[in-house]
Parts: C-alpha cells; structure tokens; sequence
C-alpha cells in the first residue's frame, strides 16, 4: 500500500464509525487524499454534524485513527457548512497539553477552536472531495460542487454534461471522464463542439 491507500483506510476505518452516531450527517476526505496523489501530506476529513453531543466519541474514533497515520485532522461542520472547530488530539481535553493552551479548546471539551483560522470556503474546499458517506439524498458539500469550485470527488462520479456549441448551437456532451481530464489540466470547459473544432482546426491550417 502508498501512503495514500494507507490514509484512506485510516479514513474510511473512522467513517464507518462515525456514521453509526445520531449526530453525524456527513463524512468527507478533503485534500490530497482524496485526490490521486501518492504522497499526501496529512490526512483531512470533514464531518458535518447536528450538533456537538457526541465529539468526545467522534474524537475517539478519530485518535483510532493514529495507529495508521498521525497527521490527521477532522473538521467539524454544522448543517449549514459553517465551520464548528476541529477535533482535539488529545485524549483528555481539556488538558495541560500544548494543544488544549490554544484559546477556545475544550469548551465543549474536544473542541478546537483555533482563533488564528481564518476560514475562507473556496480555499478550504479547493482540493478534491471524496464523500465517504452521507445521511442526506445528495451529499450536502458535493450539493454546493459549483459553488465552492471542488474539483473532483471519487466515489461519486462526475456526472455527463450537455454544452451548447457557441459557434453552431448544437448541443454536445462532456462526458466525465473528459470532465476529469480537463480538471487535471487546469483548462476551462470546451466551448466548441467537436465538429466545430475539427473545423476551426482545419481552417487555422489552410489560413496558414
Ligand atoms: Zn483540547
Ligand atoms: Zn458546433
């Protein structure tokens, strides 16, 4: 296993956990994990809850996942995709541990709120999703795709798409694996059907 295959159980070991408690809606990798990348560098999950009765146990089941990997942190949002705080490491918060000196830790106890992040949504969410499991008909955070610009999620897959030609108004389809080859490059969705690329082409060649 790569390091990345090796956090994804981590991960997935901590969501089938998770999602067995009332106050869990929602659990997510966000970042390099979920992306393809071989060599991620931490390991970062989203839960969106109802409210913060159970962080101690969700604080639990993430400490469970240190025997994998240690450098994890697990996000809490509410309902609304407002940011509660994150899990506190330790496994008695609050503590004299360094990690609970930080103001706001502990209150509800394994709660971090850290005042120094700033949250900024695109940011946070810039990175590929991977939506482990999700209490509601669609998933809350892929809900918002669009909006908050996630590039790419694995299990659930990217979804065909129809553009209309601006040079002909034919409608055409991009598909999702041509989706995800265009996101992986970094280029903006075609605006151009085939034909009318294959024509421009072969104009742009004989006008020299
Ligand atoms: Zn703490
Ligand atoms: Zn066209």
């Amino acid at each position: 296993m790569n390091k990345n295959e090796n956090l994804r159980v981590a991960a997935e070991e901590f969501a089938e956990k998770a999602q067995k408690l009332l106050s869990a809606l929602e659990i997510a990798i966000v970042g390099s994990v979920a992306g393809d990348d071989p060599h991620p560098n931490d390991l970062d999950l989203v839960i969106i809850v109802r409210n913060l009765d159970e962080i101690a146990i969700i604080a639990k089941y993430a400490r469970q996942m240190s025997k994998h990997y240690h450098g994890w942190e697990v996000f809490l949002f509410d309902e609304g995709l407002m940011p509660l705080g994150r899990v506190c490491h330790r496994r008695e918060c609050p503590g004299q541990s360094i990690d609970c000196s930080v103001p706001g830790c502990g209150q509800p106890p394994y709660l971090r709120v850290d005042p120094e992040f700033e949250y900024d949504e695109k940011m946070f969410f810039k990175s590929p999703i991977d939506v482990l499991w999700t209490s509601f008909s669609m998933s809350r955070l892929l809900a918002r795709k669009d909006e908050l610009g996630i590039v790419e999620s694995r299990r659930y897959p990217v979804l065909d798409i129809e553009i209309e030609c601006i040079l002909c108004g034919k409608t055409f389809v991009f598909t999702g694996s041509e989706q995800k080859w265009y996101q992986k490059r970094g280029l903006s969705r075609p605006k151009r059907c085939h034909d009318c690329r294959e024509r421009t082409c072969m104009e742009g060649l004989s006008n020299g």
